[in-house]
């Protein structure tokens, strides 16, 4: 395995890169040997005030730069995220731990989306709406709201940002993001290519700090005008507090527990093979994974057969080393996470299949693990596990299948697996889920809004829906 190095960090503030001289740091640590990779910068309130005062100039060169300018700046960076990507993936599997084949899919993808709202940013129309009046004009405009304070966490360090930014831009509004600070590198590797890309100064910032203090002072400012974030719902709500003390919009994206209803007439590989591997992916850390496998009764024995032999070969390791398939936890907050809903599980009758350990050594790792027969008193069965966990429990019909999916307050995403088209559309028209695969996990696209019901969330990203959070109503009316 090679030896790779980490880029330095910064704050990016009204086109500067700002290191880390004067100011509080943070270590950023390598989950798969807990080396330190490099000290990162932490903005103080001084730092903040001056990203506010650069954003609001930021805005007023941004909303004013013409649709078609924005497109070449947003489609240029996209193809400099994608020239880099070897490099960027890199930072982001040593920062975050993924596997590099997961992290050069995901710079990649995030490009795609600067790439599409570049399109969407030159499809930003309005409306002439006829009078009741005759000699009056009347025009509907859709302009960009205002500067956006965006906040997005550790698990997907490209892909979450992206989303964020490349609609904002595109709108027109100017941006301060904090990403994760476990995770920084990839943030400021997209921050680089815009600014490479001729982004005007002062249209971008990225800070990092203590999240609370950050969060407090961007939202209570004047200038901001639309507040995003992706992360857990007691952090979500209280930034959508905030956000409504000022009367601002937010976006959400809060994390779920995705139902798995698999019937008696699914493709069983398809659904137990595939939903291993879509199980474990990121290590379990990604808020549309399939958490709950619900399983028709008579096919129950061989599916969690195939679920637990698929689960076992998955080959758990540093995601620098080609043949690993799951990486390590990003932190330590979530191993004992992990610990303590299994051992949870356990006392309470959950049959443990296969895993349900730390792996010695250095690294966050915990062994990909499956639990059958899950109590529904066990905390698993209400909290996002968000790790390595895979919950399996039978089910008889379509009824109850859909009153277990739908039972918790999540509302992301939901999977089901059959070949009758009857079942297909009744399962589809039942599952209370922003998101929905049937008979197939891999389902979000660039085109499609990802976004959540219920209290997985507020809103959309991505799509042609994902730009309409980032612009405001006017109208005119002219005699
Ligand atoms: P968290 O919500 O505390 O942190 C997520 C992100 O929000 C981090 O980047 C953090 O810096 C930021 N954050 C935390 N407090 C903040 C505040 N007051 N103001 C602004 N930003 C703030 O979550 P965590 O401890 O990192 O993970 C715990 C759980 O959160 C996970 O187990 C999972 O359930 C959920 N989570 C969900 C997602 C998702 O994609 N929806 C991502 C990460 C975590």
């Amino acid at each position: 395995m090679k030896t790779l190095s980490y880029d330095p960090l910064y704050l990016f503030i009204d086109g500067r890169w700002l290191d880390a001289e004067g100011r509080d740091t943070v270590a950023v640590v390598n989950p798969a040997t807990n080396a330190v990779l490099g000290r990162l910068p932490l903005a103080d309130a001084s730092d903040l005030d001056r990203a506010l005062a650069a954003a609001e100039r930021g805005f007023a060169t941004w909303r004013r730069t013409a649709p078609a300018e924005r497109a070449r700046i947003l489609k240029a960076s996209a193809d400099l995220m994608r020239e880099r990507v070897e490099h960027i993936a890199t930072l982001m599997t040593l920062e975050e731990g993924k596997p590099l084949v997961e992290s050069r899919d995901e710079v990649l993808r995030a490009a795609d989306y600067f790439e599409w709202f570049a399109e969407e940013a030159r499809r930003i129309d309005g409306r002439v709406v006829p009078a009741n009046r005759p000699g009056v004009l009347q025009l509907v405009k859709r302009e960009p709201i205002g500067p956006v304070a965006a906040f997005t966490p550790w698990n997907f360090p490209a892909i979450t940002p992206a989303r964020k930014l490349s609609a904002a831009l595109a709108a027109g509004c100017s941006v301060i993001i904090k990403p994760g600070e476990e995770s920084p590198a990839a943030a400021l590797a997209l921050a680089r290519a815009l600014d490479d890309a001729g982004l005007p100064k002062g249209v971008l910032q990225v800070v990092f700090g203590v999240p609370d203090a950050v969060s407090s002072q961007l939202i209570a400012s004047p200038v901001i005008r639309k507040v995003a974030f992706t992360g857990s719902m007691p952090v979500g709500r209280l930034l959508a507090e905030r956000a409504a003390a000022g009367v601002k919009p937010i976006t959400l994206e809060l994390g779920g527990h995705g139902p798995v209803l698999v019937f008696r007439d699914a493709d069983l590989d398809a659904a137990a093979v595939g939903g291993a591997a879509n199980r474990f992916r990121g290590t379990g850390q990604i808020c549309i994974s399939s958490t709950r496998f619900l399983v028709q009764r008579d096919i129950y024995p061989r599916f969690t057969e195939r679920f637990v032999a698929a689960t076992r070969a998955l080959v758990v390791g540093d995601g620098l080393d080609a043949s690993t398939q799951v990486g390590p936890l990003a932190n330590a907050r979530q191993l004992a996470k992990m610990e303590s809903l299994v051992e949870d599980a356990v006392r309470q009758g959950a049959r443990l299949l296969t895993g349900g350990k730390r792996i010695p050594g250095p690294g966050y790792f915990f062994e990909p693990t499956v639990l059958a027969d899950v109590p529904m008193s066990a905390r698993v069965m209400h909290e996002e596990p968000f790790g390595p966990i895979a919950v399996l429990r039978p089910f008889d019909g379509l009824d109850d299948a859909l009153t277990e999916a739908n039972r918790l307050p999540y509302g992301l995403s939901a999977y089901a697996f059959t070949r009758d088209a009857r079942t297909a559309i009744d399962v589809a028209d039942g599952l209370e889920a922003g998101m929905i695969g049937i008979n197939q996990y891999r389902i979000v696209a660039t085109e499609l809004p990802f976004g959540g019901m219920k209290e997985s969330g507020i809103g959309s990203e991505g799509g042609a829906e994902g730009i309409h959070h980032y612009l405001v109503n006017k109208f005119i009316s002219q005699i």
